[in-house]
């Protein structure tokens, strides 16, 4: 199998290209297009680091971002994922291979100024990487008073129709346990969920009851 048979956009096989990725690897071979089928069902991919997990997620959705689409504070993916260090390095990764497609993406974690990223959700945002405890907060808090314009939100979610959980196993044992129900309601029913974990945990079996008639992905 090649990339040029998933039915890219020129400007993704550009990047992916780029980056030297010439073939696909087993993982991206049988998730991208499970996620790029129009049923939209949700992806469980059992995967470790160093499989190429990255771009099994990232090439999806870079896929599917409309980038005509200019409007403020309103990302049409969310990759959540456990450490700062680790969404630093999606987010590189997103934009190189995202490079000609003129994606705009942005990284939210804790430990950081948080009045920053309210200024950066004042752009445009295509794809929002984010630990969850951050999230969390700007989505439940009202950060409406003295920042957004004309009184709207700050982050609406209403656009947002992917969500990917990378290393869901450490994600489920930290705070997004107690996150996830939040960001499942704030996001739109018909989001389609990619979920990559190494182990599958009481608390990942727990939470796949959330999701609609998924596809299960094992190379492991
Ligand atoms: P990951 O599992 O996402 O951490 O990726 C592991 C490494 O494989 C990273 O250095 C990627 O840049 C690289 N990689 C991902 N996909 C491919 C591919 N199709 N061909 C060659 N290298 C890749």
């Amino acid at each position: 199998l090649t990339f040029e048979e998933f039915g890219l956009k020129r400007e993704l096989l550009m990047g992916i290209f780029e980056m030297g990725y010439e073939v696909p690897s087993p993982i991206q071979e049988k998730a991208i297009p499970h996620a790029l089928n129009p049923d939209q069902r949700d992806v469980v991919a059992r995967a470790k680091n160093g499989t190429g997990k990255t771009a099994a997620y990232l090439i999806p959705v870079l896929q599917k971002i409309d980038t005509k689409d200019q409007s403020i504070g309103q990302p049409q993916a969310l990759i959540v994922v456990p450490t700062r260090e680790l969404a630093l390095q999606t987010s590189a990764i997103c934009m190189a291979l995202g490079k000609h497609l003129g994606v705009q993406s942005m990284v939210t974690t804790g430990g950081t100024n948080l009045q920053q990223d309210i200024m950066t959700l004042g752009q445009t945002v295509h794809v929002i990487v984010a630990t969850p405890g951050r999230i969390a907060d700007l989505l439940m808090n009202d950060y409406r008073k003295g920042y957004g314009m004309y009184g709207q939100p700050i982050l609406r979610m209403d656009k947002c129709k992917i969500l990917v959980l990378d290393e869901a196993d450490k994600l489920l044992s930290q705070d997004f346990a107690e996150h996830a129900d939040l960001l499942m309601d704030k996001l739109p029913k018909d989001k389609q969920v990619l979920m990559f974990s190494a182990t599958f945990p009481v608390s990942i079996k727990s939470f796949l009851t959330k999701l609609n008639n998924y596809e299960v992905i094992n190379l492991m």
